[in-house]
């Protein structure tokens, strides 16, 4: 199997956020069948009320794209990418699955295992009650064993 490694952009779009997040991200990538790329990491407050204004955010300011009191943003985006149909070809029917909900669960499925194994507590916006934000991962508050057994299976 191919290994998959981010490419540049998505190194960048990692900038600035919480390394443990960042390690949970980058091994999620290694376990993950489906390839996929950071698309964004730390939002200024800027941007968080412009995606609000536009409906394509519930939060208006102070989520967790944002930097925090400890110095790092604790969320990433994601994007499905590569030969998303299985045909052993990447062209534009791949980018007819770019968003398809089946290839988040999977990845989440991925990122949830490596977050288990670097003992670092996430949260995949796909277990979200209000809405169903795949392709978003956060971090959230100290890790408890409890957390790590409870809850996680795949969405
Ligand atoms: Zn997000």
């Amino acid at each position: 199997m191919r290994e998959h490694i981010f490419s540049h952009r998505s190194i960048a779009a990692l900038e600035g956020v919480h390394p443990d997040l960042v390690r949970v991200i980058t091994l999620g990538l290694q376990h993950s069948p489906i390839d996929f790329m950071i698309t964004e990491g730390v939002r200024s407050r800027e941007r968080q009320i412009q995606l609000y204004e536009q409906g394509f955010s519930l939060v208006h300011s102070g989520g967790t794209h944002e930097i925090q009191p400890d110095g790092y943003g604790h969320a990433v985006d994601v994007m499905a990418v590569g030969d998303l149909n299985g045909d052993r070809t990447c062209d534009h029917r791949d980018t007819l699955l770019t968003w398809d909900k089946a290839n988040y669960g999977a990845i989440a499925f991925a990122v949830k295992r490596a977050a288990i194994e670097l003992k670092v507590h996430i949260r995949w916006g796909g277990d979200f009650k209000r809405i169903f934000d795949g392709p978003h991962f956060e971090q959230c508050g100290e890790v408890m064993e409890d957390d790590l057994s409870y809850g996680w299976q795949s969405g």
